[in-house]
């Protein structure tokens, strides 16, 4: 099996006389058909030639089926639909992405929901076994950063008979593979370092088994919750380079963990690959840590909406793994509740290190003495 970095150029390769070396964007809604419609393309909400350039090469990075939905979120709805079908109990962690929570937390009436800290592995390990229960993983998690064990979460997923879907945004497929590691799906906004360029919503549910493959696609047909072709052809454009994106991104976040972690302004830093997480996350991401690391200024929410302001290159934001680099108070937002008041996000982009430092430096001088 050839290199990461090889497959998203070539995961699907054409090279017969004539074939065009970018996906064309296939703005069609309706195609020619008569007879039996499961033949070919027939209507736009079940299938489209330009949504299927990028689902053959995202499933060719993880060796698996890939389905591409309209958002993140819409991609997690329709895991959630799928797995519905047989589960009644879901187990999150509670500090997954705050938005996925409260959807969870709305499908009350389908899922009993429990939030638990993963940190707790006995906590993790008691709630499977206490029923039928899917275990939603994310990991590293947005925004605290914390690793979670995949090896070690399959094992009493598997002890318990329950499905474990791993949140993969933050990492991606380049950098860490769930499904190697127990994970019946891998669940991605493409939106986030994926796509890498800010310019598309999107989202994915990539798996190795056909029957969830299948029925994730009857519940995208019936809820229409599609990838337009534009979005799906820009998608496909960003995740040509995100093996080179991602390893500079690494790099360069790993040294602006360092400097932050020194900096006397900063109270503490999370980022995977310093710290006490740095030795699990060795074991289960390759390649680096990722473009994402969060710490708490020593300092009030006004201090640091403060240095927020004052920087001059990292991008007033939200969001993450873009180009350019991106920094927000996690907390701004009423419902992220797993922020304290004075944490600041921050994404590293494609940027010079020794330009970011020096911009650090300046916007961190804003919090006062
Ligand atoms: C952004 C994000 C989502 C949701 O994706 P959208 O594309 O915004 O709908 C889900 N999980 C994580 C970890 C995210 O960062």
């Amino acid at each position: 099996m050839s290199d990461l970095s090889t497959r998203v150029v070539h995961g699907d390769d054409d090279h017969s006389p004539g074939s065009p070396i970018t996906a064309p964007i296939v703005a069609s809604a309706v195609f020619t058909s008569a007879g039996d419609p499961t033949e070919s393309y027939v209507y736009g909400r079940s299938g489209n030639p330009t949504w299927e350039a990028l689902e053959t090469t995202l499933g060719s990075m993880e060796e698996a089926h890939a389905l591409v939905f309209s958002s993140g979120l819409a991609a997690a709805m329709n895991l959630l639909l799928a797995l519905s079908e047989e589960f009644r109990r879901l187990l999150m962690p509670n500090d997954a992405y705050f938005h996925l929570r409260l959807l969870a937390r709305r499908l009350r009436r389908m899922f009993e929901l429990v939030e638990a800290d993963y940190e707790d592995e006995a906590c993790v390990d008691a709630e499977l076994r206490r029923a039928p229960t899917i275990l939603w993983v994310e990991t590293p998690t947005n925004p605290l950063l914390r690793v979670y064990s995949l090896k070690r979460f399959a094992a009493l997923a598997q002890a318990a008979g329950a499905p474990m879907v791993v949140d993969n945004t933050t990492a991606t497929a380049a950098l860490q593979r769930p499904l190697d590691n127990g994970a019946v799906a891998a669940h991605y906004s493409l939106t986030k370092s994926t796509s890498g360029h800010a310019d598309v919503v999107l989202g994915a549910v990539v798996t190795r088994s056909d029957e969830l493959a299948a029925r994730l696609q009857t519940w995208r047909s019936l809820t229409g919750a599609i990838a337009g072709p534009f979005e799906a052809w820009l998608a496909l454009r960003g995740l040509r380079t995100l093996p080179l994106r991602i390893a500079r991104q690494s790099e360069t976040a790993l040294a602006a963990a360092e400097f932050l972690a020194a900096h006397p302004r900063v109270r503490f830093v999370n980022y995977p690959g310093i710290g006490r997480s740095a030795e699990l996350a060795r074991t289960q991401m390759s390649g680096g840590f990722g473009p994402l690391l969060s710490f708490e200024l020593d300092g009030s929410a006004d201090d640091a909406d403060r240095v927020i302001r004052s920087s001059l290159l990292i991008r007033p934001s939200t969001s993450f793994g873009g180009y350019e680099s991106s920094w927000e108070r996690r907390a701004r937002w009423a419902s992220e509740t797993s922020a304290s008041e004075s944490l600041i996000r921050l994404s590293i982009g494609i940027e010079d290190f020794d330009d970011l430092r020096d911009d650090l430096e300046r916007a961190l001088k804003a919090a006062g003495p």
